[in-house]
């Protein structure tokens, strides 16, 4: 099937069905191989307009779910995948997200959850921060010295705690060339070992910085001079 480079809802006098509707959500979950389309992905994809969407079946989610695809907007969802969503948009932006900002990518979960669970967005924020500043036991724990025979006392990957404490330290600024999101948007930050895993480098606190992709890219392994 040709896809047209308009948006077919804009056609005056041209109605769509339900199923065709529904068959184009689950034609753009299957370009992303995913189960669930966020509104802003669908604008990019879709034949028809996401509002046309929301509108015939009451809002977006309902659309999702007579696709059969799941929606964002789900119950019960741990509070570490919540706050783990966050710190992805505190990262992605490099500042504290906005309340609308989680409804749409890079976040994977929207308002309602958050709503539910912690009354507000200033709670949620909170909530999240108190969660993620409360790292004095973990830390001790991985509070080690790099060890001489090269074997690892630290997962490779920093949890979330280590991370958010990495990016505070740091200002969400790149730590080799200054980059920062909240300035120039799009900037992607990463949280990267100083003296690489793979050469025994553990990841404590001091081991860890802020860099951009593109910093980070040019590092790789390569020890710090
Ligand atoms: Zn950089």
């Amino acid at each position: 099937m040709n896809v047209p480079v308009f948006k077919l809802s804009h056609v005056a006098g041209v109605s769509v069905s339900d199923e065709d509707l529904i068959a184009d959500l689950r034609r753009v979950a299957g370009e992303l191989g995913k189960n669930s389309v966020a509104n802003k992905q669908y604008e990019k994809l879709g034949r028809y307009s996401s509002i046309t969407q929301s509108k015939r079946f009451g809002n977006w989610n309902e659309a999702l779910r007579r696709a059969g695809l799941e929606i964002s907007n789900r119950f019960n969802i741990p509070d570490e995948e919540l706050f783990e969503n966050l710190l992805t948009l505190w990262q992605h932006f490099g500042r504290q997200p906005r309340r609308r900002e989680v409804d749409s990518s890079p976040s994977t979960i929207s308002q309602g959850p958050y709503n539910r669970r912690f009354g507000s967005w200033m709670n949620a924020l909170k909530a999240f921060v108190d969660y993620a500043n409360g790292a004095s036991a973990e830390l001790a724990e991985h509070q080690v010295e790099v060890p001489v025979g090269g074997q690892h006392k630290t997962p490779r990957e920093p949890s979330l705690r280590l991370r958010w404490l990495v990016l505070q330290r740091d200002n969400f600024k790149c730590c080799a060339c200054g980059a920062s999101p909240a300035i120039t948007l799009g900037i992607e930050l990463h949280v990267d070992h100083t003296y690489p895993w793979e050469k025994g480098g553990e990841t404590v606190l001091w081991n860890l910085q802020t860099l951009c992709s593109k910093c980070n890219l040019g590092k790789s392994n390569l020890l710090p001079a």
